[in-house]
């Protein structure tokens, strides 16, 4: 019998230039992460095989971004590249005025000084760390109003990127609409495992925060793989470009910081984006200060062409298709494994649940980073993990104790292969079959602040 026709999708480009990658022995990895102190972010790069820690700045730039790298213009004022940049955040996002700054935190330290007052109220579709510190070092206080289904690993909800309208209009009622200057709108929402907001979301959000007089401002790092579910999920955007669908979610805002190290395809760089006049005139003043004159904002030249290129490529439909598509087949590989992950697949990376994974260890014994180190003795892959040791401790010294306890796969763009993904899948579901006997770790060295990037720990005997 022939087996059924199913037709696939495959990468948009070919490869020109390829970097070699070191291959360890299971001797050199048990070595390696004995002196990281069975942290990953304390290994070597040069030691890792494949590398997950994270999608930021890792991304394979095109022959044409390169091409661009060498037309880049270094006057310090005025250079002929950041006039590109701006007709191209003007023509592919829509936003009026662009103030590039070298990554994304160098946009939301320059927004929040701009917008915030002490005793503000910020609410947002869940916390990301700098955008969360850089609103209170401003003197406000973020306030989490996604809807629960983005806290529960087992809900299927297709938008679990969306805002609580009624989270919404509380804290409006509480706070009064004048202490809230603006809603702190991300699309695919890192934090909740890459999960999109929906285009009928937006469009309520706009709705009252217009009745209210309250801004949105989009953290706009992950656009392009939002736009691609609500292409696939969305009813009536089945036919509308990537394009077209990104250009629909920016228009329900009023401005957007960008770390184009995500979905832009660059190694370095971001902007801040408005359509106030007024705010921008203040932003054009304090870029100045932090980082650098309003046409350069801490870059090169060429970096602001690199990014240009960058963000015409980032919202091609095969591009997305297909970045999207890498992620969504290594999850399934999980899945068949009978790996337990977070359900739906996002867009950046997969989440492995630790819980389920080894039920047997106690969360006080760190389950998520014994799997971060064993699937890298396993097979030289470096995951990360996001679970009670990411959480760190609260003001009285007590753990936070997360529900969520994950190790996190992400997926730089267009740098691995199919074959690498099957790798990956296949060294996880190795060290699933051997689950019962792996033992939890306990931490010789805790670093107090952000102690997940310098924490040590010992296997437990
Ligand atoms: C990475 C990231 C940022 C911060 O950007 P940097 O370029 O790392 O400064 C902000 N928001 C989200 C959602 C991010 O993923």
């Amino acid at each position: 019998m022939n087996k059924p026709i199913k037709r696939s999708w495959a990468e948009p480009y070919k490869i020109k230039m390829v970097e070699l990658i070191k291959m360890t022995s299971p001797a050199e990895r048990r070595k390696a992460l004995q002196e990281a102190g069975y942290n990953t972010f304390l290994l070597k790069s040069a030691d890792v095989y494949i590398d997950l820690l994270t999608d930021s700045g890792t991304s394979a730039m095109s022959d044409r971004q390169w091409a661009g790298m060498m037309l880049g213009d270094e006057a310090y004022a005025g250079s002929r590249n950041f006039y590109h940049l701006e007709e191209v955040v003007k023509d592919v996002y829509g936003y009026k005025y662009l103030i590039p700054t070298h990554q994304g935190r160098g946009a939301e330290n320059i927004l929040s000084k701009i917008l915030i007052k002490k005793g503000d109220i910020i609410p947002g579709n869940m916390y990301f760390t700098t955008t969360r510190l850089h609103q209170e070092l401003a003197g406000g206080k973020f306030e989490d109003v996604i809807i629960d289904e983005a806290h529960d690993s087992e809900s299927e909800y297709p938008f679990k990127g969306n805002i609580d309208l009624e989270k919404l209009d509380k804290l409006v009622k509480k706070h009064g609409a004048e202490k809230i200057p603006y809603v702190s709108m991300a699309t695919s929402v890192n934090m909740a495992g890459g999960q999109p907001i929906s285009m009928q979301n937006l469009k309520d959000l706009r709705k009252y925060t217009k009745k209210h007089g309250i801004r949105v401002i989009h953290d706009m790092t992950r656009v392009a793989e939002n736009a691609y579910f609500i292409q696939q999920r969305e009813k009536g955007y089945a036919d509308k470009t990537i394009k077209e669908i990104v250009k629909e979610i920016c228009s329900y805002t009023d401005g957007a910081t960008m770390s184009a190290k995500k979905d832009a395809l660059v190694n370095i760089g971001g902007f801040l984006a408005v359509n106030d006049w007024d705010v921008f005139e203040e932003a054009r003043n304090m870029v100045v200060v932090y980082e650098g004159l309003h046409t350069y904002g801490g870059l090169a030249g060429r970096d602001m062409e690199a990014m240009a290129i960058g963000i015409g490529e980032s919202v091609g439909d095969d591009h997305i298709k297909a970045r999207v598509g890498q992620v969504i087949y290594l999850g399934e590989k999980m899945i068949e494994y009978g790996v337990p992950i977070v359900k739906p697949i996002g867009g950046h990376g997969i989440f492995v649940d630790a819980k389920q994974f080894l039920p047997h260890i106690p969360q006080d014994m760190y389950p998520a980073q014994t799997l971060a180190a064993e699937i890298y003795q396993d097979s030289g892959v470096r995951t990360m993990e996001r679970g009670i040791v990411s959480a760190g401790r609260k003001a009285n010294g007590d753990n936070y104790c997360p529900k969520l306890e994950l190790v996190r796969f992400t997926i730089p763009r267009r740098v691995y292969t199919q074959a690498h993904m099957d790798v990956i899948a296949e060294s996880t579901a190795r060290v699933f079959e051997r689950r019962e006997k792996i033992k939890g770790m306990k931490m010789i060295y805790e670093p107090k602040y952000l102690r997940f990037f310098q924490a040590r720990f010992e296997k437990i005997k």
